[in-house]
């Protein structure tokens, strides 16, 4: 079997190295010198709670995925030697307002089902495992299992683990069209030919709606920016994720933050802008007042792939024979890769998987 995966960010390269170790011949189609522009620029949050305020059919998958992201990091750092620093340091979700210190006790009662290790804690005892953190802040609901990638790392890790394992890698070619002859997909057309394969998997980002679209499939996937400040020389260290309803703070290994995010709805621009930076300045000074002193460093720039419910596509595209969809995963790409990876690689060997992943029908757009 051969199958041929458009897309190398973090889903379509995940996706890739799962099929090679189940012994797969893959292509994988990227548009550009190296793909993964927004996986790479992403805070690469491993947090399966603290997006979401209310829990949700969406969570099984996400719990799935955060369980299986250490062995998963360890198995590519060990073939690769490259370490993409995955650090399970935890998160203090912290309440900025009385509406979200509800929404921490209502969080606090249903992620408990999941992870008995959470805690609600008052403003001295967060500000005791994290100083820097703002001295009006009251409550925090500490999550001490969640955890964070270094995602440029973790990027290159996954391309080099692509190579050694013998995938055919095709850069800087736009996927043009996938084919089909009657209701079976077998390759996708580039500028320099076709691809053929047994089946094909679109792992596009925000690009996927398009690409599906000339096929008859409404499965829209629409670009929302995201910016982040990158800042070192800090006045007081930061050891785990501080996340707030207005922004967050992730910490990296060598002592530098991000500091994260906007949602902009700008179309496929990855400007960075003045707008932007003010937006997180103030978000961190919500957060960290004194982490304002650091050094600004860097402003990243990723165009998540939203989709209208905000959950991705992990599955078979109704109506066609060998065409799959793995995108849209939004706020969750990081997070999700190893569930998704390993999902798409049972649909395809087995036609069904024991992963929770009915919420993310493809097909449920579908006029
Ligand atoms: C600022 C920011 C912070 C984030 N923080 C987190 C976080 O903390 N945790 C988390 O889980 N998620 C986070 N995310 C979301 C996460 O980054 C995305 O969900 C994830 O990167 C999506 O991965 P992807 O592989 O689907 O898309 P991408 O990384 O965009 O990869 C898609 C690839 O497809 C290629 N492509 C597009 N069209 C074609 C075509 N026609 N032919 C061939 N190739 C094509 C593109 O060039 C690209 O390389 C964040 C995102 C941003 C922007």
């Amino acid at each position: 079997m051969r199958v041929v995966v458009v897309g190398a960010g973090i889903i379509g390269s995940a996706i890739a190295w799962e099929l090679r170790h189940r012994r797969i011949e893959v292509a994988l189609i990227e548009s550009m010198a190296e793909g993964g522009h927004t996986s790479a620029a992403s805070a690469g949050m491993v947090n399966p709670f603290s997006l979401t305020p209310n829990d949700s059919p969406a969570v099984p998958l996400y719990w799935r995925s955060f369980q299986m992201y250490p062995a998963w990091i360890e198995q590519l750092r060990e073939r690769t030697g490259i370490d993409p620093e995955w650090r399970a340091n935890g998160t203090l979700r912290v309440a900025l307002s009385p509406a979200d210190r509800e929404t921490l006790h209502a969080t606090y009662e249903w992620v408990r089902r999941y992870d008995p290790s959470v805690q609600l804690i008052d403003g001295n005892e967060a500000r005791r495992l994290e100083p820097a953190l703002h001295p009006e802040i009251g409550e925090a609901l500490y999550l001490p299992n969640e955890g964070w990638v270094h995602t440029p790392r973790l990027m290159r890790a996954l391309h080099r683990a692509l190579q050694q394992e013998g995938v055919s890698i095709y850069a800087a070619a736009p996927a043009l069209s996938i084919e089909v002859q009657g209701i079976r997909a077998y390759g996708v057309r580039t500028a320099s030919g076709l691809v053929q394969g047994d089946a094909v998997v679109v792992a596009a980002g925000a690009w996927s709606g398009a690409l599906l679209q000339p096929l008859g499939i409404h499965a829209p996937t629409e670009p929302v920016r995201g910016q982040l400040l990158l800042l070192t020389d800090l006045p007081l260290p930061v050891s785990r994720i501080l996340s707030t309803p207005v922004g967050y703070v992730v910490p990296r290994a060598n002592g530098t933050i991000l500091v994260g995010a906007t949602r902009e709805r700008v179309g496929y621009d990855l400007r960075a802008t003045a707008e932007g930076y003010a937006h997180l300045t103030r978000t961190l000074s919500q957060i960290a007042p004194t982490l304002m002193r650091a050094t600004l460093v860097g402003h990243a720039v990723g165009l998540r792939p939203d989709t209208p419910d905000h959950n991705p596509y992990i599955g078979k595209v109704g109506g066609y024979e060998g065409l799959y969809a793995a995108a849209g995963h939004a706020y969750h790409g990081i997070l999700l890769a190893p569930a998704t990876a390993c999902a798409i690689a049972d649909l395809l060997l087995g036609g069904e998987t024991n992963l929770p992943i009915a919420p993310f029908d493809p097909n449920r757009f579908a006029r």
